[in-house]
């Protein structure tokens, strides 16, 4: 495209919300056969919240829940704000006991996994299945049903282990946005496919694939794996855009042939890619595809 052309559609794109940051991706997302989303904060609204909380070899809920917080306070994951949330709300301080503990020692995050810290005396644990398994933490049918059955209504389970034993879980959930499948059948009456990407479990992520009508996903995929996929597929020779809004998205949107970053996303994500959708809508993954196609058409 021409200089000249390509300041329209950027201008007009700007104009819609659709920041468009060069005329790279402008030229090369007309010929898009192929859209990879992530899972959480962009098929989801990415506000996780806490639906069910369970204790197994724990006796008080309120030493539980305050365990949960120090732990998760310190973690950015969106889930991590959630369990936080519904335990400061299940337990409210007043009076003179205003302060939950949250200075621990040892935390380390374990990407798309969980965290680990220790808070006193207690080693704990907080994140999925995978995580338990890496740290040989080991678990019963009773931990086995409540994860399964909550996967199954596309609820993500987070489980905390105290001193080795899984003391109880938490059960969230995050609801798809509202736009998500319309997009999706969309991008199908286009002649472009769908594909989902999360490092979210099996279970739930194929729950929601269903809810938004994406027959194709890989899921427990990590940061790396994720741009390894969009390597895959583009190997097929097909151009691949990448939609995505976390930090664990970066080497996925920065690997695709068209990145497009969810506004509401984190910087990380912004930065990496060639495309914001400023409304954080879905709906402008087409805004963006069909801005291409009118300035290709144009110069030729
Ligand atoms: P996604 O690709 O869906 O955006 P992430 O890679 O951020 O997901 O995380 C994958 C999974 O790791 C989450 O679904 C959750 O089970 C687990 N996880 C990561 N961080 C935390 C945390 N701080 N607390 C609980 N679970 C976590
Ligand atoms: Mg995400």
């Amino acid at each position: 495209a021409t200089p000249t052309a390509v300041m329209v559609a950027t201008g007009k794109g700007a104009s819609q919300g659709v920041l468009i940051k060069g005329g790279n991706a402008l030229e090369k997302a007309h010929k898009v056969k192929l859209v990879v989303f992530d899972k959480t904060g962009t098929l989801t609204v990415g506000k996780p919240t806490v639906v069910s909380a369970v204790l197994f070899s724990i006796s008080s809920m309120e030493e539980f829940c305050n365990i949960a917080i120090a732990a998760e306070s310190n973690s950015e994951h969106p889930i991590a704000k959630a369990v936080v949330e519904h335990a400061k709300k299940l337990y409210p301080k007043h009076g003179s006991q205003t302060e939950y503990v949250t200075e621990v020692d040892d935390f380390v995050v374990h990407p798309g996994a969980g965290v680990g810290v220790k808070v006193g005396d207690k080693k704990v644990l907080v994140g999925n299945r995978r995580l338990m398994q890496a740290c040989n933490v080991p678990f019963g049918p009773e931990v086995e049903d409540y994860i399964s059955d909550n996967e199954h209504l596309a609820r993500t389970c987070v489980l905390v282990a105290i001193d080795g034993r899984v003391a109880g879980a938490f059960a969230v959930t995050d609801p798809v946005k509202p736009e998500a499948a319309r997009v999706v059948s969309f991008l199908h009456s286009m002649g472009i496919s769908s594909i989902m990407v999360t490092g979210d479990n099996w279970a739930t992520a194929t729950a929601i694939a269903k809810e938004v009508g994406i027959q194709k996903l890989f899921a427990e995929t990590d940061p790396l794996g994720k741009a390894d996929k969009i390597k895959e597929l583009q190997m097929k020779g097909m151009t691949v855009a990448m939609v995505g809004d976390g930090i664990n998205d970066s080497p996925a949107l920065v690997a695709a042939d068209v990145g497009l970053a969810i506004g509401a996303g984190t910087d990380v994500a912004i930065e990496a890619a060639d495309i914001v959708l400023i409304k954080s809508n879905l709906e402008d993954v087409i805004t963006a595809i069909d801005l291409s196609k009118k300035t290709i058409a144009r110069i030729r």
